[in-house]
């Protein structure tokens, strides 16, 4: 199966001159027949024409020159215009084969051509700013999707290319920008992707330390959507120019709605940003450990079975060096969960073995070792598998919005 298809790559031009050779005499026998537009005198002279044209791109072919063999092929063009289909599936095929020039000139030689239809300009343009596209030529790629956008905006694909671009680039203003102009083209329901760009450009704000731009794009991410990644920086922001009592409420809401981010908002809390001024950033820091004292104190029934947030605070005793607190609470959430997972024991493990509880320690690594499931990342995409260690609110495989999902890991 492979031999075949490396066969096919090597041999890619071979394949598509037979093939050019057929549609052409497809063409000729149909035009043969109907014969209405054209004098017989005249259309064998087309055929001849063409029959040269094959013949030499086919020498070229056999000689291995395969630039001369595409110039001789693009020659076909001016004699007959059905051909014009032939050489859009041959920019095509050069563009998935990876040879992007090849698939550049072709489509920048369509462009230039006086006798070809407006559509068919277009069209040879969307190809070419594709061909860019592919090839990584960023810059090229978006003046050219926007040089298809200033003859037609009616082109959603386009426009969803750029989306993709100015998110993979985190340029978020344009991101922000092409989306609304998506959603207005494609009539599709783009409010959590616009919420969850707008919060990325407040994030940008944040790392700036200019708290009230920060505050302002997401409110506006809010008018969109409330999306968690919104809900997580506002608690942040409340945090350091809100009151407590606030913060507070908006963390048991985000927690009873998500409570498997649990570990995550707290991940998000404690980064900091250089550049906010000192003295804030101390408030905050007092703040934060009010927040966590509550968190660790909360106990509510439905928060308290969710594995995510017994965990959580298993980590955040363990790390402010309560050890023994930790171990009780894990020690009664295992007697009330018949199924723990390997996570959840191999914690239990970990907290044992710091409080030099050796020979229990021993017994249940014995027990975990025995049907241990390997984990491998932390995160994963449910529309893709994508996996990662890092949070992900956009896939960088799929380019989804939130089809992030978490796993523990041992
Ligand atoms: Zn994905």
């Amino acid at each position: 199966m492979e031999l075949y298809f490396i066969w096919a790559q090597d041999n890619l031009l071979t394949i598509i001159a037979v093939a050019l050779t057929l549609v052409l005499i497809y063409h000729y026998i149909v035009e043969r027949d109907s014969g209405v537009k054209l004098t017989k005198r005249y259309r064998n002279s087309i055929f001849e024409a063409q029959s040269k044209v094959f013949l030499n791109a086919t020498q070229y072919l056999i000689s291995g020159n395969k630039d001369l063999a595409i110039k001789e092929f693009l020659s076909a063009v001016d004699i007959n215009r059905e051909t014009i289909e032939t050489y859009f599936a041959l920019g095509g095929l050069f563009r998935s084969n990876g040879e992007i020039e090849k698939a550049i000139s072709i489509h920048r030689s369509l462009i230039a051509r006086e006798n070809i239809s407006e559509s068919n300009r277009l069209r040879a343009l969307k190809e070419l700013a594709l061909d860019f596209d592919k090839g990584g030529f960023i810059d090229k790629a978006v003046e050219t999707y926007k040089d298809v956008l200033k003859i037609n905006r009616d082109q959603h694909e386009v426009i969803r290319s750029l989306c993709r671009i100015y998110e993979d680039i985190e340029d978020w203003d344009h991101a922000y920008q092409y989306r609304l102009m998506l959603s207005k083209v494609a009539h599709e329901n783009q409010a959590e992707t616009i919420s969850h760009i707008l919060v990325q450009k407040a994030k940008q704000y944040f790392a700036k330390g200019d708290l009230n731009k920060c505050a302002e794009d997401l409110e506006e991410a809010f008018r969109f959507a409330p999306s968690v990644s919104a809900k997580i920086l506002r608690l942040k922001l409340h945090l350091y120019t809100g009151d407590i009592e606030q913060s507070k409420f908006q963390l048991l809401e985000l927690l009873k709605e998500h409570p498997m981010y649990a570990s995550f908002i707290f991940e998000s809390l404690s980064e900091k940003s250089e550049k906010v001024d000192p003295k804030i950033q101390e408030v905050y820091q007092k703040r934060f450990e009010i927040l966590k004292t509550y968190f660790l104190e909360l106990s509510d029934d439905d928060l308290l079975a969710s594995p995510s947030v017994i965990l959580s605070k298993v980590r955040l005793l363990k790390f402010s060096g309560d050890a023994e607190t930790a171990f009780e609470l894990l020690k009664q959430w295992m007697s009330e969960n018949i199924k723990p997972s390997d996570v959840m024991k191999a914690e239990y493990i970990n907290l044992l073995i710091e409080l030099d509880r050796k020979d229990e320690a021993l017994s249940a690594t014995k027990e975990l070792l025995g049907n241990l499931h390997h984990s491998l990342t932390k995160h994963f995409c449910q529309a893709c598998g994508y996996n990662s260690d890092g949070i992900f609110w956009r896939c960088p495989q799929c380019h989804e919005w939130e089809t992030i999902q978490f796993r523990w890991k041992v």
